[in-house]
């Protein structure tokens, strides 16, 4: 990561990264590009360089925000019409943490309204094209994300992921992208989705960036208090200010190093680990670039002295419909708040305060998010709680087990992040099934709170993004970065 020193100021880094956002407007990447205010930052960071004062590890290192994170620099829609006009009177954890050490937000990104989606599609806003094919979907929900880091306009970009929308993305454009374990990083300033498998993460051109980013962002905040102790035992986290305390990283091996401030780490090498295959991915559903992609990596892991490890997990093939009853029924939730009296856009036509609740939510969320709410109410109505809600948490608490036991046969599993490669644009839009069925590979990792890192693994014949899962256990998101190493 290209971090504002002597040499370069960040005030060029800033501004070569707005250059290429304008250069690329045409794939429908920002919502906002923050151009006074990121060049005014980047004028602050220098005036310290010059002064020689310490500046933080990510001295102006542009960065995009995917347009769900609150923070007052332009407006926070999540990409949906009825948080038009919304700017945020707080900041986010995240975005805290990264701006104390020098990050610059350039832009926030397009989304599919309230992350709700695999495509950027239903954003208010209009999709984001893929980074390798502008005829393609760039994945979702954080399409914007993944494209910015993939068409090298910044260093990294945020994300969420409440059941695969850094993963997927990720997958579709090349790059990495980690859904952490659940509580991993703050979910305070960040709008809800589904609160109990939201998750806060990255998209990055490396592992390296990734840990580093995970290193600052990650710890325990008392604004969220599903937020896990520190990731790495470095982020030392009060109410006001986020100071870095100097301790040993978490599961250091012998040859790390503890961190010094943007010094080059050199891991040892994961040696030896057992890697699970999940035999019930492998079938038809899955496109045949996918399988060979995954089977091209067996072999690789094998050569390097990894061992390979059959797992039968016939509970994951509940974790789609689970997924689908769980996730919008925290939904319907999570979006009563917005009536138009308290957040961004009210409707005109409002004869009483019951029209304008109605007519505000009518014409301010998009028909996807209309969906959720009502499948969600559904759901959850007295007469078929029983029947769906409870059956899907008990379903879910099945999967949380089916994963425990894998892991007692191996370290790391292996599996496809999608069951195809980026589609066209257009192509699912209208079939909503067909869209929830792309999300069959990455939702049960949220229903379990596990990490999964997408890893890029080259190209379809025709240029597509090819992109493999790489899931661990609970808390394991240090290793599991180093390990995809090994997959390079
Ligand atoms: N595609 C999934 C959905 O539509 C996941 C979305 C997300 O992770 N925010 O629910």
């Amino acid at each position: 990561m290209k971090v504002a020193n002597q040499k370069v100021t960040a005030e060029r880094l800033v501004r070569d990264a707005l250059e290429k956002a304008k250069h690329f407007a045409d794939y429908n990447i920002f919502t906002f590009l923050n151009e006074e205010g990121a060049i005014k930052k980047a004028k602050e960071i220098d005036a310290k360089i010059a002064r020689g004062e310490k500046v933080g590890r990510l001295a102006g290192v542009p960065y995009a925000l995917k347009d769900n994170f609150l923070s007052p620099e332009g407006q926070t829609t999540a990409s949906a019409h009825i948080l038009e006009g919304f700017v945020s009177p707080i900041t986010s954890t995240a975005v805290e943490k990264l701006e104390a050490e020098g990050a610059i937000m350039i832009g926030r990104t397009n989304m599919d309204a309230f992350a709700h989606g695999s495509s950027t599609e239903n954003s208010y806003f209009g999709p984001t094209l893929n980074a390798c094919d502008k005829n393609c979907v760039a994945g979702g929900s954080s399409g914007g994300s993944a494209v910015a880091v993939a068409l090298d306009i910044v260093e990294f970009a945020t994300g969420t992921d409440t059941g695969g929308s850094i993963r997927q993305p990720a997958s579709f454009n090349g790059v990495y992208g980690l859904k952490p374990t659940y509580g991993t990083i703050s979910r305070y300033g960040v709008v809800a989705m589904a609160s109990s498998t939201d998750c806060i993460g990255f998209f990055t051109k490396t592992p390296d960036d990734m840990d580093l980013l995970m290193d600052i962002a990650s710890g325990q905040d008392p604004k969220d208090l599903t937020t896990l102790p520190d990731y790495y035992g470095l982020a030392n986290v009060s109410n006001s200010s986020f100071e870095t305390v100097s301790r040993e990283p978490y599961e250091a091996s012998e040859e790390s190093e503890p961190r010094d401030g943007g010094r080059e780490r050199t891991w040892s090498r994961m040696e030896n680990c057992r890697i699970g295959i999940i035999k019930d991915f492998d079938n038809e559903s899955v496109r045949p670039e996918i399988r060979q992609a995954l089977k091209n990596k067996i072999e690789s892991l094998k050569s390097k002295g990894h061992e390979i490890v059959e797992l039968e997990m016939p509970t994951l093939k509940y974790a789609l419909a689970a997924y689908y009853i769980i996730v919008p029924a925290e939904i319907a939730s999570n979006l009563s708040r917005y009536d138009g009296i308290r957040y961004g856009f009210r409707s005109e036509k409002a004869e009483d305060l019951n029209a304008l609740y109605k007519n505000t939510r009518s014409e301010g969320f998009m028909p996807e998010n209309k969906r959720r709410i009502m499948i969600g109410n559904f759901v959850l109505s007295s007469g078929f709680y029983d029947a769906y809600f409870l059956k899907a948490a008990k379903a879910r608490t099945l999967i949380v087990k089916e994963y425990e036991k894998a892991f007692e046969k191996c370290d790391f599993i292996l599996t496809p992040v999608s069951p195809n490669p980026a589609f066209k644009l257009g192509e699912k839009v209208n079939d909503p099934v067909a869209m929830y069925l792309e999300d069959m590979m990455s939702v049960s990792l949220n229903l379990a709170g596990l990490p999964g890192l997408a890893i890029p693994t080259g190209k379809t014949e025709s240029g597509l993004a090819l992109g493999l899962q790489l899931v661990g256990p609970r808390r394991s998101d240090k290793s599991l970065i180093e390990f995809s190493k090994e997959l390079i």
